[in-house]
């Protein structure tokens, strides 16, 4: 069954951040069915999800209690138009990410992925100037960034891979060097250029967009979080928007719900994805102040309002999915129970530190990060650790020379031993 799925698959179908000839010699796998961190193929093989597939999963698939509670939406409402209506289950949802996320983030927009909520921030964000009688066409970046893949999202993102082909083609963004370590002097450092940028540009300037804490797509890179708490300051002091993009890095990622929490910040927009459904269905919701909603209210004519939409805007089984996934966290204390699992991770990191090939591992929370070092990109060591690993039953998926763990939070301290022991194993043997 898994070969002939396989074959099935490579006739018609062009998989996600893929090179389709490599599945010349690499296998594909059909999945069949996955249950908490595993992953069944067709063949009786199993592998631990490491990288939560994608980052989207929090508390293992198929879950019990997020299956009834979709089941359960799925008897009365599937889905319904978003404009001129609205459901139980969204209006629920709103109340409560409003109520998590920092003080200040009172209204929620809601689209269906990431890279469109990025999209949203941005047109929000450039509209409210606008609709303030100013033109601001710039956006600020961070140096090794990545906010997703659409054209303006890709736009503010720093990511040569994903983005040099498309250069020609995207809007002009201006750039800020993230802290080039985890230090209290680096972040500073950043900062400093932060606002001398800002010096020179505010009033063309309508955002700055910024993964808090860690630079997920950007390999990993973490970060101080004052230069947080400095980007929101010098942001205020220029009135320019602050966008956080918590896509990866929120629901309990970095140990706290949101990692603006840490640096003890209120961006003017916060983008969450990923997380939002506990990985089940695909959701986003841009969170925005009621001072930047006000500047779109007004009468009809006046031509002020946000006339962007998604068909599948506000689905109700996406929403019911994001509500059982904050009821785990609510009644289960996810986050004080994450805390002593990433100590554990911590204590089993360490032990990394006995291969020579292995340098600067570091960790935030439920993301833990190690370099390999010593290897030409174009030897793709990432994929023949992916695959050697894949042979003891752990699926992790390397960012280059970039090996990451970013389990289910319901992963327990044996299938901990089984991800990090194995890829112990393999890097030892390299
Ligand atoms: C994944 C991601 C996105 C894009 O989300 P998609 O749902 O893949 O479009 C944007 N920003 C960050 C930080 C991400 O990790």
């Amino acid at each position: 069954m898994n070969e002939e799925l396989m074959a099935r698959d490579l006739a018609h179908i062009w998989h996600p951040c893929t090179q389709m000839k490599d599945h010349e010699a690499i296998p594909i796998i059909p999945i069949k069915r996955a249950q908490g961190v595993w992953l069944y193929d067709f063949d009786g093989n199993r592998y631990i999800d490491s990288i939560s597939s994608w980052w989207v999963n929090l508390f293992g698939h198929s879950n019990p209690y997020i299956n009834e509670k979709v089941h359960e939406q799925l008897q009365t409402l599937e889905h319904v138009i978003f404009a001129g209506f609205t459901h139980e289950q969204i209006v629920r949802l709103s109340e409560r990410l409003v109520a998590l996320t920092p003080e200040g983030l009172e209204r929620c927009f809601y689209a269906d992925n990431g890279s469109s909520a990025v999209e949203v921030a941005l047109k929000m964000s450039f509209h409210y100037f606008k609709n303030r009688g100013e033109i601001r066409p710039y956006f600020v970046s961070l140096t090794n960034s990545y906010h997703g893949e659409t054209l303006g999202a890709l736009a503010v993102g720093d990511v040569e891979l994903y983005k040099q082909t498309y250069e020609e083609i995207l809007i002009r963004t201006l750039q800020t060097p993230v802290p080039k370590d985890r230090s209290l002097e680096a972040a500073m450092e950043a900062a400093k250029e932060f606002e001398s940028l800002l010096e020179r540009h505010a009033k063309e300037v309508s955002a700055l967009i910024v993964e808090p804490l860690v630079q997920c797509a950007g390999y990993m890179h973490m970060y101080h979080p004052a230069f947080l708490r400095e980007l929101k300051r010098i942001c205020e002091e220029h009135d320019v928007h602050l966008i956080a993009d918590e896509i990866a890095v929120g629901f309990g990622r970095t140990g706290t719900l949101f990692a603006c929490e840490q640096a003890g910040v209120s961006p003017d927009f916060m983008c969450l994805s990923k997380g939002l459904t506990g990985g089940y269905l695909p959701l986003s919701v841009v969170l925005t102040t009621d001072e930047i909603y006000g500047a779109f209210y007004c009468d009809y004519n006046d031509f002020k309002a946000f006339l962007h939409s998604h068909s599948y805007t506000g689905n109700a089984l996406a929403c019911a999915a994001a509500n059982a996934t904050l009821d785990i966290f609510e009644q289960e204390d996810i986050i004080q129970k994450n805390r002593i699992k990433s100590q554990y991770i911590a204590k089993k990191l360490e032990r990394f530190k006995d291969i020579d090939k292995v340098s600067n591992i570091r960790q935030y929370g439920m993301i833990a990060a190690l370099d390999i070092k010593g290897y030409d990109p174009k030897q793709r060591i990432g994929l023949r650790i992916n695959q050697e690993c894949l042979k003891r039953e752990v699926f992790i998926r390397p960012l280059g020379n970039v090996i990451y763990f970013m389990p289910p939070y319901v992963i327990s301290f044996d299938e901990i031993d089984m991800m990090m022991d194995t890829v112990y194993d393999v890097l030892k043997e390299l």
